[in-house]
């Protein structure tokens, strides 16, 4: 049997997700720039080896409310929509200036539910996307959190990620969170509960396991939407890896194929729309 694992280090389009949680001090919710830095060095590496990169962070209403002095738990329509406003360009000012220090040219772009769902709108991203990509640039994504209404906003950026993903075909989606991976229970609360290294194939039994672990104040995404963003990016013919954001040069060891992390197998799905999928979310 080849190593699964192995193939990891062959992949050539890679979408890295980090959350808000894992940007911040936990102490005063003001950015950490270390990490920030050895994120971008990483991003930065595996574009040198020729590696098509895009980013999709989270932040930008932590950001916004560090700024202006609002608590983390206010969470207004409007504080967070002018908190995006706010922090999304502080974020992109600070990942622009790391990005530069290492020669390499950023992008933002910024998504909706109507970014997918509108077929024009589809293609125009899709094409932004992949021009970027032909020119050597990071697109750096979030939610366009400062327009995003219930009615049109995706929600987290784990969903948004695994849409990016399908929507580039990317062959890896590696998310980066405050758990070391997928667990049979919530190891916060069960000390039994047993780590799953490798998930060949999204079972009822393993959707049923997503229970909200984040446990944080700054993020959206409990492993829930992780395992949502799995159905997404597995059926898209990508593999999904999640993994702790505690030391950001996990990136490299698990680009090197180590058995880091939960990984979850590709297994495209011929019947698997995007659009589809996108219209649905929140529907119910
Ligand atoms: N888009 C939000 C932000 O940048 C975060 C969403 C998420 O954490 O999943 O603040």
């Amino acid at each position: 049997m080849t190593n699964y694992r192995a193939m990891i280090k062959d992949k050539k389009r890679i979408v890295i997700k980090i959350g808000s949680s894992s940007l911040q001090h936990k102490e005063t919710g003001d950015l950490d720039y270390i990490k920030m830095e050895v994120l971008v060095r990483e991003l930065c590496n595996l574009r040198n080896q020729g590696k098509d990169v895009v980013l999709v962070t989270s932040g930008a209403i932590a950001a916004g409310k560090k700024a202006v002095h609002i608590k983390a738990e206010e969470n207004s329509i409007a504080v967070k929509q002018a908190c995006s406003a706010i922090g999304q360009a502080r974020l992109m000012m600070t990942y622009e200036k790391l990005f530069s220090e290492y020669n390499q040219v950023s992008a933002q772009v910024l998504m909706t539910k109507n970014t997918i769902v509108d077929d024009l709108n589809r293609f125009n991203a899709h094409n932004t996307f992949s021009e970027l990509l032909k020119l050597g640039v990071i697109p750096i994504v979030n939610e366009n959190d400062t327009v995003a209404t219930y009615e049109i906003e995706i929600g987290d950026n784990d969903t948004l990620s695994a849409i990016v993903a399908s929507l580039i075909d990317a062959d890896l989606l590696l998310l980066l969170s405050d758990i070391d991976g997928l667990f049979t229970d919530n190891p916060r609360e069960n000390k039994n509960a047993e780590f799953i290294s490798v998930v060949p194939k999204l079972t009822d039994e393993i959707m049923d396991m997503g229970k909200a672990t984040t446990g944080s104040l700054v993020g959206t995404g409990g492993m829930n939407t992780k395992l949502i963003a799995a159905q997404i990016a597995t059926s898209a013919g990508a593999d999904m890896i999640i993994a702790n954001s505690k030391d950001v040069r996990i990136i490299h060891r698990i680009m090197d194929g180590r058995e880091i992390g939960t990984l979850f197998q590709a297994n495209k799905d011929e019947n698997f729309y995007l659009k589809d999928f996108v219209t649905s979310l929140h529907n119910d």
